[in-house]
């Protein structure tokens, strides 16, 4: 169970049968359980004492036992050309991520963090250049929505698992997150609507295929061949392209859902008509999608692409026989690509 240094129970991070346990040993009846997860999930509270209809000797009892995390907002950012908001938050332990806050014609869509850095040295992500500070509590994942939701006054219809670090390198508490998230008496959002990215952990990718969860698997492909992965994914030499798509394969049977890959495209290095033809000899056979991607510039970095080079690769694409998409750069004015926030915060 996580505890604080103060060995504080941190209640957001409880699953309601948690709580209940809990409650029960304390001597409560179990339908204040349901009254405080509910206090915390659907309404929300920032305080114990907020909680109203539990008695206030119980609310110092609590206060005792477990600790109510929040967020603060250190920057809010909102773009110009868009309705995107980008949240620098800072943690309980002063560490800091960002959350992103995107407008979609189907409604608003949450690009949450769940890691503080990030191992996996992608060469072009900038969430990653400083190195991995730890993993994100479930609390600490829900927070991101509480308080991006509080703060927008906008209601997220749809959440993105594509912020700083990779979701399945902290496995247990993103599941714990997705638990809560969609539990019925909680926030009690679809995991249908629920989006995750990751670099290619294969094995984890196949425990994920088992639980058959309904998410979105979206992969961060971003070449076709392992020389070419290899020289910006480091990952790709634990678990190389061939590995990598036998995984999606296998995600696909046993969840039927469709697989979305990502591609960010950078000049010169994966953009030419042959790294298309590869691309879709790759995935020849596998219901997917291809998000394009112009790479991010960043500044430690000397990546770059256009809009044109995008419009390009996807006609490639298409005539191939594929299903691509470029991907609507939202918050461009305002830094809101992975990572470059929290890193301009450390930089100070
Ligand atoms: N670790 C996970 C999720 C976080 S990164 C993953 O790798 O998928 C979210 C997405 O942003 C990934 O597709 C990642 O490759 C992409 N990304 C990171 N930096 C980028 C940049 N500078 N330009 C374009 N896409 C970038």
């Amino acid at each position: 169970m996580t505890t604080e240094s103060n060995e504080k129970i941190d209640i957001l991070s409880l699953e309601e049968h948690e709580l209940e346990e809990i409650i029960l040993s304390l001597g409560e009846k179990k339908f204040r359980a349901l009254q405080i997860y509910q206090w915390l999930h659907v309404k929300r509270v920032t305080d114990f004492e907020q909680m109203t209809n539990i008695p206030s000797s119980f609310r110092t009892k609590l206060k005792e036992i477990f600790c109510l995390k929040s967020l603060f907002v250190v920057q809010r950012l909102e773009s110009c050309s868009d309705n995107t908001v980008k949240y620098l938050y800072r943690l309980p332990d002063g560490n800091h991520i960002e959350t992103v806050l995107m407008d979609y014609h189907h409604g608003n869509s949450l690009c949450i963090s769940t890691q503080v850095g990030c191992k996996m040295g992608c060469r072009f992500c900038a969430s990653t250049i400083a190195g991995y500070k730890r993993d994100l509590e479930p609390s600490e994942m829900l927070l991101q929505l509480y308080e991006s939701e509080r703060n927008s006054g906008r209601k997220v219809s749809s959440i993105v698992l594509m912020g700083i670090g990779e979701p399945l390198d902290n496995f247990d508490n993103v599941l714990k997150f997705l638990r809560i998230l969609s539990s019925e008496r909680g926030t009690n959002m679809s995991l249908r609507h629920v989006s995750l990215s990751t670099c290619g952990l294969v094995p984890k990718i196949k425990e994920l295929a088992k639980l058959k969860l309904g998410l979105t698997l979206s992969i961060s492909l971003h070449a076709a061949n392992n020389e070419r992965r290899s020289e910006i994914m480091p990952v790709n030499d634990r678990y190389d392209v061939n590995e990598l798509i036998n995984a999606c394969r296998y995600y696909f049977r046993e969840t039927g859902r469709r697989i979305s890959f990502e591609y960010a495209l950078i000049d010169g290095h994966n953009d030419s008509y042959e790294q298309a033809r590869e691309l879709s000899l790759l995935l020849k056979g596998l219901p997917c999608h291809i998000n394009i991607i112009p790479v991010n510039k960043i500044k430690e970095r000397n990546y770059h692409s256009s809009k044109k080079a995008a419009c390009r690769f996807q006609s490639y694409l298409t005539d191939l026989g594929m299903n691509a998409t470029i991907r609507r750069t939202l918050g461009s004015d305002i830094n809101a690509a992975c990572g470059q926030l929290r890193r301009e915060q450390e930089n100070k």
